[in-house]
């Protein structure tokens, strides 16, 4: 038996549809509540934001939902994503777990997000937009939209998290290559830019602030629509390919999962592996343990209020039912930026309430502990937050050589770290601290949730 064994689907077993689990769910989730008036929102509430079929697909409850002619041939480049049984990390942690892995890092922008942005930017172009204006954290989501917007022949305008602007110079490298304009956040160019900017003018920036600019201009502008990379409905939808496909391969392998890990930001990569499984278990198949792995320093789902909040910090978009931080909430900078959001989506949320999901959170020198033997035996380094869901999968796998139990082990590699050595140089010379939220903002961001009287 070799050491690492790679399960590959051919070309033509690209899926033809992507799953939703709006279908199967036994509770429908929360409505969205519109931010002045407080009822729920309608699909032409959301018209300046996004393009009609998005916005259906945000609530529809069919099950399977096709998959464009256009967006499968665009996938075709690097899907289907190898499948992966980790043996030598196996053999290393002397565990009678079979540790599988679904690797994302293969797509052009290393991660998971093109899986969406392909998509998202299709949609638009259909739909006659002619420039797409989004936020990014750590750079990953807009170097996804850049380059899905270079593909179908998009405008693409990025306002990136100013600690990350200036920290991570390569990713709006990566952005400008594909063509895309990248912008330091918070801004001049937009009112709630100019407002943070007024309060203090070396603030750092946040996902919630740079959302706000963006959803601005897009809101102002009838050719720009607005393109978000996590959280929302439609986008938890098109990384169901995942898991759509793991589950073949580990057919292909004669297994199934017992345990499935994820780490989540706003939740579409956790989603993407696992809810497949899930819907298959609602349906009657096989029970499976889902673990969503968070960081200590922005643990919405462990430590956040399952409430009404907004999406970004100047209060400009819907409400959503989550798992929040509160909106005003800035979490300390720690490396894993694309985890650094005050909010979980919705759909995450609501799988945690029905006790379909649990969700445990780690300190940073631990994850990076983690990620580096996941490197030396096999061979990838993983983004900082890969190794959030290695780090889960390593502890579980653990557990399983504790209790002399062997379970199969599922977990999401959603991308490589070839951008963010940085972070690994500050690990090996010891700089990584392991930040804690400051517990008075925590308290004060909580106060500040809206107030909404729930509908029945
Ligand atoms: C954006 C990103 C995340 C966090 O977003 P989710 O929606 O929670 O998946 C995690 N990992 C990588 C590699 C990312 O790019």
């Amino acid at each position: 038996m070799p050491d690492t064994v790679k399960y590959v689907l051919d070309e033509s077993r690209i899926p033809k549809a992507w799953y939703n689990l709006q279908a199967d769910l036994p509770r429908p989730l929360p409505p969205v509540l519109h931010p002045g008036t407080k009822k729920p929102v309608g699909p032409d509430d959301l018209a300046p934001l996004f393009p009609m079929e998005l916005i259906l697909q945000e609530v529809t409850t069919e099950r399977d939902v096709p998959i464009p002619g256009p967006v499968r041939d665009v996938y075709r480049q690097w899907r289907p994503a190898p499948l992966f049984r980790a043996r030598r990390l196996e053999k290393v942690l002397q565990t009678p777990a079979r540790i599988y892995y679904k690797y994302e890092g293969v797509s052009p922008a290393g991660s998971h997000k093109p899986n969406t942005a392909v998509p998202q930017a299709f949609y638009n172009r259909e739909a006659g937009v002619k420039k797409l204006v989004t936020e990014t954290g750590a750079g990953q989501w807009g170097s996804s939209l850049a380059f899905a917007g270079a593909l179908f022949g998009l405008d693409v305008q990025v306002f990136m998290v100013r600690v990350s602007y200036d920290q991570k110079p390569y990713r709006r490298a990566l952005m400008e290559a594909y063509g895309a304009r990248c912008i330091a956040s918070p801004s001049n160019l937009t009112q709630s830019g100019r407002a943070i900017l007024a309060q203090r003018a070396d603030h750092p920036g946040s996902l919630g602030i740079a959302i706000s600019e963006a959803v601005e201009i897009a809101a102002q502008n009838d050719d720009t629509k607005y393109a978000l990379g996590s959280v929302l409905n439609h986008v938890l939808l098109h990384q169901t390919i995942i898991g759509i496909e793991a589950m073949e391969q580990l057919e292909m392998a004669g297994d199934y999962p017992d345990i499935i890990v994820g780490c989540t930001g706003g939740g579409s990569n956790f989603a993407g592996i696992a809810f497949p499984f899930i819907g298959a278990q609602l349906r009657g198949g096989k029970k499976v343990k889902v673990i969503a792995v968070e960081p200590a320093a922005c643990p919405s789902l462990t430590r956040g209020r399952y409430a009404y909040d907004f999406g970004d910090t100047a209060h400009l978009t819907p409400l959503a039912k989550m798992h929040t931080l509160g909106s005003t909430f800035t979490p300390p900078g720690f490396h894993a930026g694309g985890l650094r959001y005050h909010g979980m989506a919705p759909m995450v949320s609501h799988l945690q309430e029905l006790g379909l999901i649990s969700a445990t959170a780690y300190h940073q020198t631990k994850v990076f502990e983690a990620g580096v033997q996941f490197a030396r035996a096999e061979g990838i380094v993983p983004a900082p937050e890969a190794n959030h869901a290695v780090k889960g999968a390593i502890d579980e796998a653990i557990r399983c050589r504790e209790e002399g139990t062997s379970r199969a082990i599922l977990f999401n590699l959603c991308g490589h770290g070839h951008f963010d050595m940085q972070a690994y140089i500050d690990y090996f010379g010891g700089r990584l601290k392991d930040l804690d939220y400051d517990q008075k903002e925590l308290a004060m961001a909580l106060a500040g949730l809206p107030s909404v009287v729930e509908p029945a």
